[in-house]
């Protein structure tokens, strides 16, 4: 798989990422698996992990503002 923005060649890794859900509210998400851009550090989450991390992010509780979560797939 090639970058779409640099053209280099990308990589599966696993990396810790956060992901901000609003303006209070932040999940980080460890040993996501994506693929990254060795190049110019873009990265892409492919649709099946997507699909997971849609649920987990629902099954959030409304009421934290940071919370940490293992990527368990
Ligand atoms: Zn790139």
């Amino acid at each position: 798989m090639k970058c779409h923005v640099c053209g280099g060649r990308m990589d599966s890794i696993r990396s810790d990422l956060p992901f901000k859900l609003d303006q209070h509210k932040i999940i980080v998400v460890k040993d996501m698996p994506v693929e990254q851009c060795q190049s110019c550090y873009e990265f892409l989450i492919q649709d099946p992990v997507m699909e997971y991390l849609d649920c987990l992010l629902d099954s959030v509780d409304s009421g934290i503002e940071l919370e940490v979560r293992r990527f368990a797939a």
